[in-house]
């Protein structure tokens, strides 16, 4: 299973020597390109499992990379960026970016990203036999039809928006969600005011959630990025 195939886009040698070093330790095939313009060919015609994409690349915007690919695949593409470009990084993720590792990054944190990603590609493949009527993940499990939430055998009385919230983020589970594209989707505009909003529904959907999870974390918080459902 490891005979993943990983396109590195990344300017940066010694950035690109780390990332490369550490997935040959760990037995992923990958190919590597230096700018976006390549980056862009080599996706089309390697066909990659997945895509480490330096969002800071000598020819073009990383976002707009993530345009390009995203008109005709839907691979997932992990972005890289500095730490002081959290906007780019929002950006990327409104643009179709599935995950993003913030420089400087550890190899452990680099491996995990790739797990995470693995398992969603995964899960996605053997589900798609039964899409639709019932979403599992651990303990809990959503009911589409019958409208139901149950962690375990207790159900879930949650109110309409924080159900809406949390099929939306089963709906994208391991992928991180931006606070714009949540409001998007359950208020249908992105008004200053609705993060506030969207932070109460998400506590006490937590709150829920984690009284009855035993110390499981299903949702996870990415500040000043938005959040993630887990895969447990
Ligand atoms: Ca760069």
């Amino acid at each position: 299973m490891n005979k993943f195939l990983i396109l590195v886009i990344e300017d940066d040698y010694a950035i690109r020597n780390l990332i490369t070093t550490t997935l040959e330790t760990q037995n992923y095939k990958f190919r590597t390109s230096e700018n976006g313009t390549e980056g862009i060919m080599a996706a089309a015609s390697y066909q990659p499992d997945v895509i480490l994409l330096d969002l800071g690349l000598p020819d073009m915007d990383g976002v707009d990379v993530i345009r390009k690919i995203r008109l005709w695949s839907n691979v997932p593409i992990i972005v890289i960026s500095a730490r002081s470009e959290d906007s780019d990084k929002i950006e990327a993720l409104d643009n179709g970016a599935d995950d993003y590792l913030t420089k400087p990054f550890s190899v452990d944190e680099l491996l995990a990203r790739l797990r995470v990603t693995k398992r969603r590609l995964l899960s996605m493949s053997s589900e798609t036999g039964n899409q639709g009527a019932v979403f599992e993940n651990g303990a809990l499990k959503i009911d589409y039809l019958a409208g139901t939430v149950f962690v375990e055998t207790e159900e879930l009385h949650l109110t309409p928006i924080e159900y809406k919230l949390l099929c939306l983020l089963a709906h994208n589970v391991g992928k991180v969600l931006t606070h714009n594209y949540i409001i998007k989707e359950i208020w249908g505009n992105s008004m200053e005011s609705d993060l506030a909003s969207l932070r109460v529904f998400m506590a006490t959907l937590r709150k829920k959630l984690d009284k009855r999870s035993d110390g499981i974390q299903y949702i996870q918080t990415h500040i000043g990025i938005g959040y993630r459902m887990v895969r447990v």
